[in-house]
């Protein structure tokens, strides 16, 4: 049976320290982070995670999206690892959304993000890629990218009535399911 790493929960310093860059996306510990950050994720059905969240302090997520109970829209996406992230720029268009987190439990919230983003990384291979991300995922990776310098998505919530229980938050998700 795989070991599962915990979570680290809000309150925890790791959560509000900047990460650091990734010398060597090849380095077995690298590589041996980013299973168990995958392991992670699924055993959690989180659609992203990043490495300070099991108290790794490295520039370093991953993107897992799939539709679940908790995103039902959300893209089908393979694991993928997004090693020393940047944004390079973005478009005007800023749009609210739900978020949650695995490190702030039961807090669903409303959240502003860029809908558009071109964003570099390198990838478990050591490659350096950019790609223009929209909506969901452009959303999970600057969620993920925040963990990195310390920021949680509450602290992004522009009003404090557009943060929500999780039981809340599933009565709201299921009648606009009816509608
Ligand atoms: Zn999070």
């Amino acid at each position: 049976m795989k070991e599962l790493s915990s979570i680290a929960q809000i309150g925890n310093p790791i959560l509000r320290s900047k990460a650091l860059p990734v010398a060597r996306s090849s380095d077995p510990t690298i590589l041996q982070l980013i299973d168990s950050l995958i392991d992670t994720a699924i055993a959690n059905q989180g659609v992203g995670i990043a490495a300070p969240q099991i108290s790794q302090p490295y520039r370093l997520f991953i993107i897992a999206s799939h539709p679940s109970e908790r995103y039902p829209y959300a893209p089908t996406m393979p694991p993928t690892a997004i090693i020393n992230p940047q944004i390079l720029n973005h478009g005007e268009e800023v749009v609210k959304d739900w978020e949650g987190c695995l490190s702030v439990p039961n807090v669903r919230g409303l959240v502003p993000r860029y809908r558009q983003i071109k964003v570099e990384y390198t990838t478990k291979e050591g490659e350096i890629k950019q790609e223009i991300l929209t909506d969901f995922i452009a959303r999970i990776f600057q969620h993920e990218l925040d963990h990195l310098d310390g920021i949680l998505f509450t602290d992004r919530v522009t009003d404090p009535a557009d943060l929500y229980s999780e039981a809340q938050y599933r009565q709201i998700i299921s009648a606009s399911d009816l509608s």
